[in-house]
Protein backbone atom coordinates (compact mmCIF):
# COMPACT_ATOMS: atom_id res chain seq x y z
CA UNK A 1 0.00 0.00 0.00
CA UNK A 2 2.57 2.64 0.94
CA UNK A 3 4.64 1.60 -2.47
CA UNK A 4 1.28 2.52 -4.38
CA UNK A 5 0.87 5.73 -2.54
CA UNK A 6 4.38 6.52 -3.39
CA UNK A 7 4.09 5.69 -6.82
CA UNK A 8 0.82 8.43 -6.94
CA UNK A 9 2.99 10.91 -5.33
CA UNK A 10 5.98 10.35 -7.67
CA UNK A 11 3.54 10.54 -10.60
CA UNK A 12 1.35 13.53 -9.97
CA UNK A 13 4.26 15.52 -8.70
CA UNK A 14 7.72 15.04 -9.87
CA UNK A 15 8.95 14.21 -13.20
CA UNK A 16 11.07 10.95 -12.20
CA UNK A 17 14.04 9.31 -13.59
CA UNK A 18 12.29 7.08 -15.92
CA UNK A 19 13.30 5.19 -19.11
CA UNK A 20 16.73 4.79 -16.97
CA UNK A 21 15.23 3.19 -13.96
CA UNK A 22 16.40 -0.18 -15.12
CA UNK A 23 20.00 0.34 -15.27
CA UNK A 24 19.52 2.01 -11.65
CA UNK A 25 18.23 -1.22 -10.17
CA UNK A 26 21.58 -3.22 -10.02
CA UNK A 27 22.93 -0.63 -7.86
CA UNK A 28 20.21 -0.81 -4.99
CA UNK A 29 22.01 -2.11 -1.98
CA UNK A 30 24.58 0.18 -2.76
CA UNK A 31 22.12 2.74 -3.03
CA UNK A 32 20.17 2.01 0.70
CA UNK A 33 23.84 2.41 2.05
CA UNK A 34 24.39 6.17 0.10
CA UNK A 35 19.97 7.29 1.83
CA UNK A 36 21.54 6.06 5.23
CA UNK A 37 24.64 8.06 4.68
CA UNK A 38 22.95 11.00 3.42
CA UNK A 39 20.05 10.86 5.57
CA UNK A 40 22.46 10.43 8.85
CA UNK A 41 23.68 13.82 7.43
CA UNK A 42 20.67 15.06 6.93
CA UNK A 43 18.84 14.23 10.63
CA UNK A 44 21.98 16.12 12.01
CA UNK A 45 21.31 19.51 10.14
CA UNK A 46 17.57 19.57 9.79
CA UNK A 47 16.69 20.65 13.06
CA UNK A 48 18.11 23.60 15.02
CA UNK A 49 19.79 20.97 17.41
CA UNK A 50 17.37 21.14 19.73
CA UNK A 51 16.18 17.75 20.37
CA UNK A 52 19.97 16.78 21.39
CA UNK A 53 21.71 16.15 24.35
CA UNK A 54 24.71 18.76 24.49
CA UNK A 55 26.98 16.03 25.35
CA UNK A 56 25.80 14.13 22.85
CA UNK A 57 28.05 15.72 19.82
CA UNK A 58 31.81 13.70 18.70
CA UNK A 59 34.03 14.98 21.04
CA UNK A 60 36.66 14.87 18.68
CA UNK A 61 35.20 17.07 16.57
CA UNK A 62 33.99 19.54 19.25
CA UNK A 63 38.19 19.68 19.91
CA UNK A 64 39.17 20.01 16.38
CA UNK A 65 36.96 22.96 15.38
CA UNK A 66 36.86 24.50 19.04
CA UNK A 67 35.31 27.18 19.97
CA UNK A 68 37.14 30.50 18.29
CA UNK A 69 34.59 30.45 15.69
CA UNK A 70 31.88 31.31 17.90
CA UNK A 71 32.98 34.87 17.84
CA UNK A 72 33.34 35.65 14.41
CA UNK A 73 31.52 37.73 11.70
CA UNK A 74 29.58 40.39 14.77
CA UNK A 75 28.38 42.80 12.28
CA UNK A 76 27.34 46.18 12.90
CA UNK A 77 26.19 49.67 11.42
CA UNK A 78 28.05 50.41 8.55
CA UNK A 79 29.11 46.42 7.60
CA UNK A 80 28.65 45.54 4.22
CA UNK A 81 24.76 43.83 4.28
CA UNK A 82 23.50 46.92 5.89
CA UNK A 83 21.63 48.71 3.71
CA UNK A 84 19.15 51.59 3.59
CA UNK A 85 16.50 49.71 1.79
CA UNK A 86 13.15 48.15 2.79
CA UNK A 87 11.30 48.54 6.20
CA UNK A 88 10.25 45.20 6.20
CA UNK A 89 6.98 44.78 4.24
CA UNK A 90 4.97 41.95 4.55
CA UNK A 91 6.52 38.84 2.33
CA UNK A 92 4.22 37.69 -0.41
CA UNK A 93 5.03 34.04 -1.07
CA UNK A 94 7.66 33.80 1.31
CA UNK A 95 7.63 30.33 2.99
CA UNK A 96 9.56 28.07 0.30
CA UNK A 97 9.82 25.17 2.94
CA UNK A 98 13.66 25.39 2.87
CA UNK A 99 15.87 25.80 5.38
CA UNK A 100 17.99 29.34 5.37
CA UNK A 101 21.55 28.59 4.59
CA UNK A 102 24.35 30.40 5.23
CA UNK A 103 23.61 33.31 2.63
CA UNK A 104 20.57 34.16 3.82
CA UNK A 105 21.37 33.99 7.80
CA UNK A 106 24.30 36.19 6.47
CA UNK A 107 21.80 38.89 4.64
CA UNK A 108 19.44 38.18 7.62
CA UNK A 109 22.39 39.77 9.93
CA UNK A 110 23.22 42.09 8.10
CA UNK A 111 19.69 43.44 7.87
CA UNK A 112 18.90 43.28 11.55
CA UNK A 113 22.02 44.73 12.51
CA UNK A 114 20.78 47.95 10.90
CA UNK A 115 17.82 47.63 12.71
CA UNK A 116 18.87 46.45 16.00
CA UNK A 117 22.65 48.05 16.79
CA UNK A 118 22.08 50.44 19.33
CA UNK A 119 18.71 50.27 20.41
CA UNK A 120 17.49 49.13 23.54
CA UNK A 121 15.23 46.26 23.74
CA UNK A 122 11.57 46.87 25.65
CA UNK A 123 10.06 43.50 25.56
CA UNK A 124 10.85 39.58 24.61
CA UNK A 125 7.90 37.41 24.72
CA UNK A 126 8.44 33.73 23.62
CA UNK A 127 5.44 33.13 22.74
CA UNK A 128 5.93 29.25 21.94
CA UNK A 129 6.82 27.48 25.04
CA UNK A 130 8.71 24.95 22.84
CA UNK A 131 10.84 27.98 20.96
CA UNK A 132 13.38 28.43 24.04
CA UNK A 133 16.20 26.21 24.82
CA UNK A 134 17.86 27.81 27.86
CA UNK A 135 16.77 28.98 31.66
CA UNK A 136 19.75 30.78 32.44
CA UNK A 137 20.34 33.65 32.03
CA UNK A 138 16.87 34.39 31.61
CA UNK A 139 15.10 35.90 28.76
CA UNK A 140 13.89 38.87 30.18
CA UNK A 141 17.10 39.93 31.45
CA UNK A 142 17.39 41.25 27.72
CA UNK A 143 14.64 43.49 28.42
CA UNK A 144 16.42 46.90 28.72
CA UNK A 145 19.31 46.06 27.49
CA UNK A 146 21.57 47.75 24.34
CA UNK A 147 22.02 45.58 21.40
CA UNK A 148 25.46 46.02 20.54
CA UNK A 149 25.82 43.84 17.03
CA UNK A 150 24.14 40.78 15.41
CA UNK A 151 26.60 38.13 13.51
CA UNK A 152 26.26 34.30 12.01
CA UNK A 153 27.36 31.17 13.35
CA UNK A 154 26.65 28.58 10.54
CA UNK A 155 23.10 28.70 10.19
CA UNK A 156 22.76 30.33 13.20
CA UNK A 157 21.95 33.76 13.96
CA UNK A 158 23.23 35.79 17.24
CA UNK A 159 21.92 38.85 18.41
CA UNK A 160 24.15 40.59 21.32
CA UNK A 161 23.88 42.29 24.12
CA UNK A 162 25.64 45.12 26.02
CA UNK A 163 25.82 43.22 29.21
CA UNK A 164 27.42 40.22 26.71
CA UNK A 165 24.15 38.21 26.72
CA UNK A 166 23.52 36.21 22.99
CA UNK A 167 20.00 35.68 21.88
CA UNK A 168 20.88 32.72 19.71
CA UNK A 169 17.85 31.73 16.86
CA UNK A 170 18.07 28.64 14.63
CA UNK A 171 15.45 29.09 12.30
CA UNK A 172 15.29 25.50 11.24
CA UNK A 173 13.53 24.52 8.12
CA UNK A 174 10.27 26.08 8.41
CA UNK A 175 11.57 29.43 10.24
CA UNK A 176 11.54 32.66 9.58
CA UNK A 177 12.02 35.83 10.71
CA UNK A 178 9.19 38.89 9.86
CA UNK A 179 10.69 42.86 10.81
CA UNK A 180 7.78 44.87 11.94
CA UNK A 181 7.99 48.93 11.87
CA UNK A 182 4.67 48.43 14.05
CA UNK A 183 4.57 45.98 16.32
CA UNK A 184 0.54 45.47 18.04
CA UNK A 185 0.78 47.47 21.09
CA UNK A 186 -1.04 44.24 23.29
CA UNK A 187 0.99 41.42 24.15
CA UNK A 188 0.54 38.36 22.01
CA UNK A 189 -1.42 35.51 23.46
CA UNK A 190 0.25 31.86 23.17
CA UNK A 191 -1.66 29.61 21.06
CA UNK A 192 -1.17 27.61 18.20
CA UNK A 193 -0.64 30.01 15.69
CA UNK A 194 2.94 29.93 13.17
CA UNK A 195 4.35 33.08 16.36
CA UNK A 196 6.83 31.56 17.96
CA UNK A 197 8.95 34.72 19.63
CA UNK A 198 8.30 38.61 19.38
CA UNK A 199 11.38 40.98 20.29
CA UNK A 200 9.88 44.59 20.89
CA UNK A 201 12.20 47.69 20.80
CA UNK A 202 11.76 50.60 23.23
CA UNK A 203 12.79 52.99 20.23
CA UNK A 204 11.56 53.57 17.77
CA UNK A 205 8.09 52.89 19.59
CA UNK A 206 7.00 49.90 17.87
CA UNK A 207 9.15 48.28 15.94
CA UNK A 208 10.67 44.60 16.20
CA UNK A 209 10.13 41.27 14.61
CA UNK A 210 8.08 38.26 14.86
CA UNK A 211 9.81 34.80 14.73
CA UNK A 212 7.26 32.40 13.40
CA UNK A 213 7.37 28.48 12.19
CA UNK A 214 4.98 27.32 10.28
CA UNK A 215 3.61 23.76 9.92
CA UNK A 216 3.21 21.04 13.13
CA UNK A 217 6.65 20.29 13.53
CA UNK A 218 7.88 22.89 15.74
CA UNK A 219 11.58 22.92 15.29
CA UNK A 220 13.09 26.47 15.51
CA UNK A 221 15.20 27.06 18.42
CA UNK A 222 16.22 30.11 20.57
CA UNK A 223 18.82 30.23 23.02
CA UNK A 224 19.94 33.15 25.76
CA UNK A 225 23.46 32.36 26.43
CA UNK A 226 26.54 34.23 27.97
CA UNK A 227 28.25 32.51 25.08
CA UNK A 228 27.89 31.00 22.00
CA UNK A 229 29.79 28.28 22.59
CA UNK A 230 26.91 27.34 25.19
CA UNK A 231 24.98 26.24 22.54
CA UNK A 232 25.61 22.51 21.31
CA UNK A 233 24.82 23.15 17.13
CA UNK A 234 27.39 25.71 17.81
CA UNK A 235 30.18 24.18 19.55
CA UNK A 236 30.48 21.30 16.89
CA UNK A 237 30.51 23.49 14.20
CA UNK A 238 33.36 23.08 11.43
CA UNK A 239 35.10 26.26 9.94
CA UNK A 240 32.86 28.99 8.18
CA UNK A 241 33.64 28.44 4.29
CA UNK A 242 33.43 32.07 4.23
CA UNK A 243 36.25 32.62 6.36
CA UNK A 244 39.75 33.82 5.60
CA UNK A 245 41.20 30.68 7.22
CA UNK A 246 39.05 28.29 5.36
CA UNK A 247 42.23 27.96 2.53
CA UNK A 248 42.38 24.96 0.08
CA UNK A 249 44.77 23.27 2.28
CA UNK A 250 42.46 23.64 5.06
CA UNK A 251 39.37 22.04 3.03
CA UNK A 252 41.48 19.48 1.51
CA UNK A 253 42.23 18.17 4.92
CA UNK A 254 38.50 17.90 5.95
CA UNK A 255 38.10 15.61 2.92
CA UNK A 256 41.07 13.64 3.24
CA UNK A 257 40.11 10.37 5.05
CA UNK A 258 36.36 10.92 5.03
CA UNK A 259 34.36 7.70 3.65
CA UNK A 260 31.01 9.45 3.33
CA UNK A 261 29.71 10.98 -0.02
CA UNK A 262 30.40 14.68 -0.74
CA UNK A 263 27.07 15.25 -0.78
CA UNK A 264 26.34 14.62 3.13
CA UNK A 265 29.82 15.56 3.75
CA UNK A 266 28.88 19.08 2.63
CA UNK A 267 26.27 19.66 4.44
CA UNK A 268 27.45 18.13 8.25
CA UNK A 269 27.99 21.17 10.15
CA UNK A 270 30.11 19.56 11.87
CA UNK A 271 32.44 19.82 8.96
CA UNK A 272 31.54 22.72 7.33
CA UNK A 273 29.17 25.23 8.94
CA UNK A 274 25.76 27.02 6.95
CA UNK A 275 26.16 24.52 3.93
CA UNK A 276 22.47 22.36 4.14
CA UNK A 277 20.60 20.36 1.33
CA UNK A 278 20.31 23.63 -1.49
CA UNK A 279 23.38 24.91 -1.23
CA UNK A 280 25.24 21.53 -1.71
CA UNK A 281 23.33 20.63 -4.93
CA UNK A 282 24.87 24.33 -5.96
CA UNK A 283 28.36 23.48 -5.23
CA UNK A 284 28.52 20.18 -6.91
CA UNK A 285 26.23 21.53 -9.50
CA UNK A 286 28.74 24.20 -10.01
CA UNK A 287 31.89 21.83 -9.53
CA UNK A 288 30.21 19.57 -12.28
CA UNK A 289 30.57 16.37 -9.33
CA UNK A 290 28.35 13.59 -9.26
CA UNK A 291 26.85 13.83 -5.33
CA UNK A 292 27.27 10.38 -4.36
CA UNK A 293 31.34 10.82 -5.10
CA UNK A 294 33.20 9.48 -1.78
CA UNK A 295 34.92 12.78 -0.75
CA UNK A 296 38.07 10.82 0.22
CA UNK A 297 38.53 10.11 -3.54
CA UNK A 298 38.53 13.34 -5.01
CA UNK A 299 41.90 13.64 -6.62
CA UNK A 300 43.84 17.19 -5.93
CA UNK A 301 41.73 18.59 -9.24
CA UNK A 302 38.72 17.54 -7.98
CA UNK A 303 39.13 19.07 -4.69
CA UNK A 304 40.42 22.08 -5.95
CA UNK A 305 37.53 22.74 -8.29
CA UNK A 306 35.10 21.93 -5.43
CA UNK A 307 36.84 24.12 -3.24
CA UNK A 308 36.06 26.81 -5.84
CA UNK A 309 32.78 26.05 -6.72
CA UNK A 310 31.77 26.30 -2.69
CA UNK A 311 33.23 29.53 -2.47
CA UNK A 312 32.14 31.13 -5.40
CA UNK A 313 28.69 29.84 -5.30
CA UNK A 314 28.20 31.07 -1.63
CA UNK A 315 29.56 34.48 -2.11
CA UNK A 316 27.32 34.86 -5.06
CA UNK A 317 24.51 34.29 -3.12
CA UNK A 318 25.53 36.54 -0.03
CA UNK A 319 26.06 39.27 -3.00
CA UNK A 320 22.69 38.92 -3.93
CA UNK A 321 20.75 38.34 -0.76
CA UNK A 322 22.40 41.74 0.98
CA UNK A 323 20.35 44.57 1.01
CA UNK A 324 16.89 42.85 0.20
CA UNK A 325 14.21 43.42 3.23
CA UNK A 326 14.07 40.06 5.28
CA UNK A 327 10.96 39.02 3.80
CA UNK A 328 12.62 39.33 -0.07
CA UNK A 329 15.58 36.55 0.99
CA UNK A 330 13.78 33.45 0.90
CA UNK A 331 12.62 34.37 -3.20
CA UNK A 332 15.82 34.98 -3.89
CA UNK A 333 17.16 32.27 -2.44
CA UNK A 334 15.30 30.27 -5.40
CA UNK A 335 15.21 31.99 -7.69
CA UNK A 336 19.04 32.10 -7.60
CA UNK A 337 19.08 27.99 -7.86
CA UNK A 338 19.92 26.73 -10.67
CA UNK A 339 19.06 22.77 -9.88
CA UNK A 340 18.19 22.89 -6.59
CA UNK A 341 14.04 22.16 -6.23
CA UNK A 342 14.15 22.39 -10.27
CA UNK A 343 13.72 18.53 -10.95
CA UNK A 344 12.24 18.11 -14.35
CA UNK A 345 13.46 21.87 -15.56
CA UNK A 346 15.70 21.99 -17.63
CA UNK A 347 19.58 22.81 -16.34
CA UNK A 348 20.95 26.11 -17.08
CA UNK A 349 24.46 25.43 -18.00
CA UNK A 350 23.46 22.40 -20.64
CA UNK A 351 19.61 22.03 -20.77
CA UNK A 352 19.47 18.74 -19.82
CA UNK A 353 16.32 17.96 -17.48
CA UNK A 354 17.59 18.40 -14.07
CA UNK A 355 16.83 14.85 -11.69
CA UNK A 356 16.54 14.34 -8.52
CA UNK A 357 16.98 11.21 -5.82
CA UNK A 358 14.47 11.14 -3.27
CA UNK A 359 14.96 10.03 0.62
CA UNK A 360 12.35 9.96 3.88
CA UNK A 361 12.46 13.40 4.50
CA UNK A 362 14.31 15.45 1.45
CA UNK A 363 15.99 14.85 -2.32
CA UNK A 364 18.56 16.11 -3.57
CA UNK A 365 18.89 17.63 -7.24
CA UNK A 366 21.45 17.50 -10.30
CA UNK A 367 22.10 17.41 -13.82
CA UNK A 368 23.04 14.24 -15.72
CA UNK A 369 24.89 16.22 -18.04
CA UNK A 370 27.09 18.80 -16.25
CA UNK A 371 27.43 15.92 -12.77
CA UNK A 372 27.27 12.11 -13.33
CA UNK A 373 28.40 11.81 -17.46
CA UNK A 374 24.67 11.44 -18.44
CA UNK A 375 23.91 8.63 -16.43
CA UNK A 376 21.05 8.92 -13.90
CA UNK A 377 21.85 7.96 -10.24
CA UNK A 378 19.89 5.45 -8.27
CA UNK A 379 17.17 6.53 -6.44
CA UNK A 380 16.49 3.93 -3.62
CA UNK A 381 12.44 4.19 -3.48
CA UNK A 382 12.29 4.14 -7.20
CA UNK A 383 14.55 0.89 -7.27
CA UNK A 384 12.53 -0.60 -4.25
CA UNK A 385 9.48 -0.36 -6.08
CA UNK A 386 10.91 -2.13 -9.74
CA UNK A 387 12.31 -5.06 -7.99
ZN1 LIG B 1 23.71 20.53 -17.02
Amino acid sequence: MRSVLLVQGRSSCSPRIGGSAAAAIHDTRTAEIRQKEVSAAAGRDHDGVDRRCPTAGNPTKIHRTGRARSRRNLAGPGVPGADPRGGGKPPGGWHTGRMPELPEVEALSGFLAERLTGREVARVYPVSVQVLKTYDPPLTGLEGRTVTGVGRHGKFLDIVADDGTHLVVHLARAGWLRWKDKLPDEPPRPGKGPLALRLRLAEPRGAGFDLTEAGTHKRLAVYCVRDPAEVPGIARLGPDPLDQAFTLDVFAGLLAGERRQIKGVLRDQSVIAGIGNAYSDEVLHAARMSPFKIAASLDEGEVSALYEALRETLRDAVRRSRGLVAGELKAEKKSGLRVHGRTGQPCPVCGDTVREVSYHDSSLQYCPTCQTGGRPLADRRLSRLLK
